[in-house]
């Protein structure tokens, strides 16, 4: 039996007996996966019938005051869940004459409805054949097909959605994403009891002893710390600048020389580099100026920078080699990094951070 066929057999002899699943009105359902969210389903049962009892219908939810509403969600946290809860059910009734939209497209168009909700109350109501996948969907499928990219990413998103498209039987759409729910509740949940499985001959994590891999975690960006020490040597009315090349941020804009250092480093530890004694030791240099260190953050990266105001009287051969000269006043025709612009700029944001830019 493929997949499908296993999931849909296993749920037809374990499925919970929860009270949402005896009913096919969109407002009862739609009111179980708010209170859902973020909420275990024992926790979740008393709420969905206090709130099914005193609001039977959209019409009487939405006519009731908001603090009536808070206080029977009184315990469930996320207060935000309530008061759309109470604006979601206020638009059907002004919009919609009480009525739900009966499409997935269509209860997307409800200001409270995102596109799990949506099809959830579809497919549970109407049997629309569309996919409703949540951190249990997820869960099963990663470890089944191997799915290596975390749902919680665009990219791992669209692969769950079109592996559960597939295998969603047309006519079982609402079985399908309940069974789902289920399973994961009950068998392949954070710790699961492969041992009782049915799904197991064919799981991919299973297979290979990786369970703990499946889903996949998004990686964290791993920021790295840069310490850049930038020259700005003047001559009489000219500066030096030169294009950055190369597999590094800020390609093909202008720069001053440079050096960078892999840790934090005072002036005069700078001053005592060999990099620093070989760019100066022909030709004396007078530090003019001194920045204080300015932090600027980039996507990957953090730059930590301190800009030199250098006088020379002479020009050193590998300024004359490697660098244009250009006149201070030109400066503005070239592209520089925003680091550098707020620097010429003398900005008083310069001794503190300021924002990405790439
Ligand atoms: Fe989940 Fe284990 Fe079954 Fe694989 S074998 S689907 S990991 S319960």
């Amino acid at each position: 039996m493929d997949f499908s066929g296993q999931l849909l057999s296993w749920y037809k002899a374990n499925s919970r007996d929860l009270p949402w699943k005896h009913t096919a009105d969109p407002y009862k359902i739609w009111l179980s996966e708010i209170i859902l969210q973020q909420t275990r389903v024992e926790q979740g049962i008393p709420y969905y019938m206090r709130f099914r009892e005193r609001f039977p219908t959209v019409e009487a939810l939405a006519a009731a005051h908001i603090d009536e509403v808070l206080r029977l969600w009184q315990g469930l946290g996320y207060y935000s869940r309530a008061r759309n809860l109470h604006l979601t059910a206020q638009q059907v009734v002004e919009q919609y004459r009480g009525i739900f939209p009966t499409t997935n497209q269509g209860l997307l168009a409800l200001k409270g409805i995102g596109p799990y909700t949506a099809a959830a109350i579809a497919s549970f109501a109407w049997n629309e054949p569309i996919p409703a996948l949540d951190g249990n969907g997820y869960r099963i499928l990663s470890r089944v097909f191997g799915i290596e990219a975390p749902p919680d990413t665009q990219r791992g998103k669209k692969q769950f959605t079109e592996v559960a498209a597939e295998l969603l039987p047309p006519k079982h759409a609402g079985a399908f994403n309940q069974a789902l729910m289920d399973f994961g509740s009950m068998v392949c949940t954070p710790r699961p009891v492969c041992d009782r499985c049915p799904l197991q001959s064919g799981c991919y994590a299973f297979a290979r002893r990786a369970i703990e891999l499946f889903p996949a975690k998004r990686r964290r960006i791993t920021v790295r710390a840069r310490y850049f020490h930038y020259l700005y040597i003047r001559r009489g009315a000219f500066t030096f600048i030169r294009k950055r090349t190369g597999k590094d941020i800020w390609h093909s804009l202008y720069e001053f020389p440079l050096i960078e250092t892999d840790r934090a480093m005072s002036a005069k530890k700078l001053f005592a580099t060999p990099e620093w004694k070989a760019l100066f030791a022909q030709h004396p240099e007078h530090i003019n100026r001194i920045s204080s260190a300015l932090k600027h953050q980039l996507s990957h990266q953090t730059i930590h920078a301190v800009f030199y105001t250098i006088d020379i009287t002479e020009t050193p051969e590998w300024i004359a080699n490697e660098y244009l000269q250009i006149r201070q006043d030109d400066l503005d025709e070239y592209s520089m990094p925003r680091l550098l612009t707020l620097f010429l700029e003398n900005k008083p944001t310069l001794s503190k951070s300021c924002s990405d830019d790439t």
